[in-house]
């Protein structure tokens, strides 16, 4: 199983070359790219018998960076971006992977920040991240709500 220690270097190499975080926006460092300029860009590294240096890395830090507070970027976000720090995605729960609707993770407001309640499994680079983002449930919401 691949460690934190093997893939670190990997992601500081493709830093250097230019291709970690390629697909963000021009102000974190990346190229702009569209959906189809990555996807093309992954199909010829992938023929080449190589990868690019995203596991763990700032794939997670798409979409998310538009909705960002400037906290959240501090904090979290620019080190991601930086190769400094790693998360992992939480999406798939015990019971609920492509019908996200069924997901029962939920978050409640707890002071400034949530408690989460839920079970999530397959989180890719889990056992070596920093943090998270997870996807839950507002309580309140959606239709386990009526259970
Ligand atoms: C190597 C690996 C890494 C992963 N990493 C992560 C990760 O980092 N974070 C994370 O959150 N998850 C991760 N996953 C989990 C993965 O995203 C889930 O397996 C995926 O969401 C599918 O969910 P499921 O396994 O519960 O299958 P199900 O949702 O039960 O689907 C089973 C089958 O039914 C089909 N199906 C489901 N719903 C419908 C429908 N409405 N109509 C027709 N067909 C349907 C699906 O296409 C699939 O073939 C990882 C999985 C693998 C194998």
């Amino acid at each position: 199983m691949l460690t934190r220690a093997d893939l670190e270097p990997v992601w500081h190499r493709s830093r250097e070359l230019g291709f970690y975080g390629i697909h963000l926006p021009g102000e974190y460092g990346g190229q702009n790219l569209t959906c189809t300029q990555l996807a093309a860009l992954k199909e010829e590294i992938g023929a080449s018998g190589r990868v690019l240096g995203d596991m763990g890395g700032p794939l997670r830090a798409g979409d998310i960076l538009q909705h960002a507070s400037e906290h959240q970027l501090d904090k979290y976000l620019l080190l991601l971006i930086r190769g400094e720090r790693t998360c992992c995605f939480s999406l798939t729960a015990t019971d609920a992977g492509s019908d996200v609707r069924s997901m029962r993770t939920v978050a409640v407001r707890a002071g400034d920040g949530y408690r989460l309640t839920g079970h999530k499994v397959f989180s890719s680079a889990g056992p070596f991240a920093d943090f998270a983002i997870v996807v839950a449930r507002m309580a309140g919401t959606g239709e386990q709500d009526s259970d």
